[in-house]
């Protein structure tokens, strides 16, 4: 019985790099159960949709999916708000709330992954005045390490909540999230191509200004971002020509893959064509796959106000590692107050790779990256591959103190800890559950 757990049977990540090393897989499908399965429990981690390129969900204990869990879909019209369970994809989120006349403020490049899952590692989408998608989280529910039902929201818990939102799974396992939502929107994307980079050393903050969503794409072959992807938000009457050019990039007249040689065919609609927010906002349709498919990808996370040194930083470098990259999208995010969000207390720019599948050399190269951004202070993407020290990790963060003793407050057996928070977020007392 799905309850008593299954074996995982060689169970990987979405990218396949990472085979789980957990023991059991257990499939909840009420509260109860679920409490049952903590408390009997040495060590567990909650398993999302499996989009992590690291080892961040896993443990040597039990696995645990909520997808059997039941539905929840409550929108509260008046507080703008939507409860939903702690399994839901945005994907399946979405069309619903559309439906209903909402919409979510951002969303990451794909709607295949889990709403709590997203959460849970500060994943983003771009804007200038977009935080990442844990920012419209304005309550949880918890089923803590001691397997009680913990209810936190931003208005009770100030700032315990703060911490408790970008959690990695330290909590404990999200049952269900409250997100901020506001009247629904529709949206057009319009792509430039070849945009260089001199140019975006001049006009960085035009560029990232001239839509809502902005995402620069480069291959890093030479000085160029060969695409740009401008998603504006559509108000009713609107009569928006977009110029045929951008800063010398022109105006694409077929729909293009974020990879050039990909078909565009897993692209949302492109070509200026509006549409509702959830079918512009993510790079790829819920019915594809998205990216390439067999990938890594890494990202790291810098103050706003160091992106063109720090473009140009890379690009000194960047006959290093060109070979392995099959894109690299620079985006914005807004600064935010969550204890663990790689955009915490900073105005963010994100630099994210999607490298060609191949780990030892990619190993090899992160390094060569992670020394030419060093002087900016990157974050890295939780959840996804980096190789710097672990000190260099846990200094990024000035709340880690606090928000270790908000995991030993909910875990204090530490059974929601694994060998992925152990090495980057250290406060060994006796170590996780894990040997
Ligand atoms: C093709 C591709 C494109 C991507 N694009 C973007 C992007 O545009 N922007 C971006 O920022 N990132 C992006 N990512 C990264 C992705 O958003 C993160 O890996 C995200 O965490 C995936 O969510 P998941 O549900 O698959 O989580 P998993 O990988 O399953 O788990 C991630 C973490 O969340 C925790 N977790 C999951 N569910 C719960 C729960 N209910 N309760 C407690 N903890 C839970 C897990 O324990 C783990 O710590 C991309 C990944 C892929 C594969």
């Amino acid at each position: 019985m799905a309850i008593d757990g299954t074996p995982l049977d060689g169970l990987t990540n979405w990218a396949g790099n990472h085979a789980y090393a957990a023991a059991r897989l257990r499939e909840p499908a009420s509260i109860g159960q679920l409490q049952e399965i903590v408390r009997g429990s040495r060590s567990l981690r909650v398993l999302g949709s499996r989009h992590s390129f690291n080892d961040i969900v896993d443990t040597t204990g039990d696995l645990v999916s909520l997808h059997r869990m039941p539905r929840r879909f409550e929108l509260d019209r008046t507080a703008r708000t939507v409860t939903v369970d702690g399994g839901v994809r945005y994907g399946e989120l979405c069309g619903p709330l559309d439906a209903a006349g909402f919409a979510l403020h951002n969303l990451a490049s794909l709607p295949h992954i889990s709403v709590a899952g997203a959460c849970a590692t500060a994943t983003h989408g771009s804007g200038d005045g977009s935080g990442n998608l844990a920012t419209a989280v304005t309550a949880l529910e918890v089923v803590t390490g001691n397997g009680e039902v913990v209810a936190l929201s931003r208005d009770r818990d100030g700032e315990a909540f703060a911490g408790a939102v970008v959690a990695l799974g330290a909590l404990g396992a999200v049952t269900a999230l409250t997100l901020r939502v506001e009247p629904t929107f529709r949206m057009r994307q319009d792509i430039y191509e070849d945009l260089p980079l001199a140019r975006v050393a001049d006009h960085f903050d035009e560029i990232t200004a001239s839509a809502d969503s902005v995402s620069l794409f480069t291959e890093w072959r030479g000085p160029l971002f060969e695409q740009v992807w401008l998603k504006r938000r559509v108000p009713a009457g609107d009569r928006f020509e977009p110029p045929a050019e951008l800063f010398g990039a022109t105006r694409a007249t077929v729909p293009i893959h974020p990879i050039r040689r990909l078909p565009a065919d897993a692209c949302t609609e492109q070509l200026g064509v509006p549409g509702p927010w959830h079918e512009r906002l993510p790079h790829f349709r819920m019915d594809h796959t998205p990216s390439s498919g067999a990938e890594l990808q890494s990202e790291y996370l810098v103050p706003r106000h160091r992106a063109v040194e720090t473009l140009l930083a890379l690009d000194a470098v960047r006959d290093r590692f060109a070979p392995l990259v099959q894109v690299s999208e620079v985006r914005t995010i807004a600064a935010d107050d969550l204890w663990l969000s790689t955009a915490y207390g900073r105005p963010s720019v994100a630099l994210h790779f999607t490298w060609q599948p191949d780990w030892e050399a990619v190993r090899r190269v992160l390094p060569t990256i992670e020394a030419a951004l060093a002087p900016f202070e990157p974050r890295p993407h939780w959840a996804k591959l980096f190789t710097l020290p672990p000190e260099a990790v846990r200094s990024a963060y000035e709340r880690l103190p606090q928000f270790l003793e908000l995991a030993d407050r909910h875990d204090p057996e530490r059974r929601f800890r694994n060998a992925f928070l152990d090495r980057w977020l250290g406060g060994e007392r006796t170590g996780s559950a894990e040997e």
